[in-house]
């Protein structure tokens, strides 16, 4: 047996193949990996190749990389609304809910709140956002311009991962009055579409420390994007283009979140062939981060979240941080132990992570990380854009030409090295405390 001692432990992490992955997988061939088009199911299928490829285990009850779910767009349908006798017009009415139909009839059968003259209506919607109980809410008609917004937001068709179930919300134009009787239907439409997360395993080889068993590491970048939308115009030279048919309108996400699923695929890899470790890593591709984190959700579900270590959310590392080239940092900085104990590790290489530059930006909550945050798993995000003035973020022009790749495989290195300790057993973050975590709306 050939003996090799590689002192650079992470030489299978590099450049060529983090080129080639991220370049795939932000092609024009996967047409911006938007959810429910046939090209995410590409961009899904070579993901799936690669853990193949690295030798990854499927994920224990599922038959293949695929995790594969369903969905609900919910469009509302009709609202019939009828108070002391006298039925409300529709263009004085919003109403949002996730059950194909709903009525009530008895004062009883829900809570009413007044929005008057004076109060912050964005303020009071917030708090009835975070209520669990079917809400009637009468708007004082001064606040008619801000209602039009809403009502405008929950005309659209919104997703869920169940319906018939959760509580409904209706919000009439109407001064104060006291209520004798009130009639409410709603109806909505639900169409059901399947999405599906690819996740790969790495089992740790059989414990003595019995302790660790079951312990797992959850490396996970979103791989769905925005898809192909005509309507931006951020590649387009007005100067030079004179047809329209010459314009490229995909959205190539290779930055959000080519970058980080690229990671997700070059850590298994790395980890593969390293072959030492203590806890179970599992690897995960999300879909639809985009449209409002139902992947991270789904998964949460089946998945025992007291089984998870920690959970390393990759985000755009595809262009050097304001720190400079190869630097990133973490979200939620001060929410676990999880940045010492990278930065404990770093510092012996005299390398450093730094905490999140852009706390106004609210990035903790804006990625799959905070879904299980919110379980109190030590769950955050690393990343290396300037959110606060990245001009391809969200664009047509996010394109790998943008990106340097020789930093952002210099950031996957450095990360491989700062996540060794959770990996060979010899740190445990602490938990989250979910009381400081916000919880999620219950309407939207
Ligand atoms: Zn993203």
């Amino acid at each position: 047996m050939l003996v090799i001692n590689v002192n650079f432990v992470q030489a299978e992490i590099n450049l060529e193949q983090i080129k080639t992955d991220i370049e795939t997988l932000a092609s024009d061939q996967m047409q911006g990996r938007k959810v429910f088009t046939p090209a995410i199911d590409k961009a899904a299928d070579y993901i799936a190749q690669r853990f193949e490829q690295i030798g990854l285990e499927h994920l224990s009850g599922l038959s293949s990389f695929k995790q594969t779910f369903s969905i609900y767009q919910v469009s509302p349908e009709s609202a019939s609304i009828v108070i002391n006798g006298e039925k409300v017009e529709g263009k004085k009415i919003a109403s949002l809910t996730f059950h194909k139909s709903r009525s009530w009839n008895k004062p009883e059968d829900f809570n009413i709140k007044f929005i008057s003259e004076n109060d912050d209506f964005r303020k009071s919607i917030r708090e009835i956002n975070q209520g669990n109980n079917d809400t009637l809410v009468l708007i004082n008609p001064t606040h008619k311009a801000i209602f039009a917004r809403y009502q405008s937001f929950f005309s659209r068709p919104k997703n869920r991962l169940k319906i018939d179930t959760g509580p409904s919300l209706v919000l009439v134009i109407k001064s104060a009055i006291e209520l004798k009787t009130v009639e409410i239907e709603l109806t909505t439409n639900a169409i059901k579409k399947s999405l599906a997360n690819v996740v790969g395993v790495l089992k740790a080889p059989s414990l003595k420390d019995i302790s660790m068993k079951n312990e797992n590491i959850i490396f996970s970048a979103h791989y769905d994007h925005l898809g192909v939308k005509e309507s931006d115009t951020s590649k387009v030279d007005t100067k030079t283009v004179t047809d329209i048919k010459e314009i490229d309108f995909i959205f190539n996400g290779a930055d959000d979140d080519a970058s980080g699923t690229t990671a997700v695929i070059a850590l298994a890899e790395h980890y593969a062939i390293q072959n030492k470790r203590k806890r179970d890593l599992i690897f995960v591709a999300f879909t639809a981060e985009e449209i409002g984190g139902f992947g991270s959700q789904y998964f949460s579900k089946q998945i025992n979240s007291d089984n998870i270590v920690a959970m390393i959310n990759i985000e755009m590392i595809g262009k050097p941080s304001k720190f400079g080239a190869g630097e990133f940092w973490m979200t939620g900085f001060e929410r676990s132990d999880l940045a010492q104990i990278i930065n404990t590790k770093l510092e012996k290489m005299g390398a450093q992570m730094y905490q999140d530059p852009y706390p106004k930006q609210n990035l903790f909550y804006r990625s799959d990380n905070a879904t299980l945050a919110r379980l109190g798993v030590p769950a955050h995000s690393f990343s290396t854009d300037e959110i606060d003035k990245d001009p391809h973020y969200h664009k047509a022009s996010d394109e790998v030409k943008t990106l340097d790749i020789k930093s952002m495989t210099e950031v996957i290195k450095k990360l491989s090295i700062a996540i060794e300790p959770l990996v060979m057993g010899k740190a445990k973050p602490t938990r989250l405390d979910t009381t400081k975590v916000r919880k999620k709306g219950n309407f939207f």
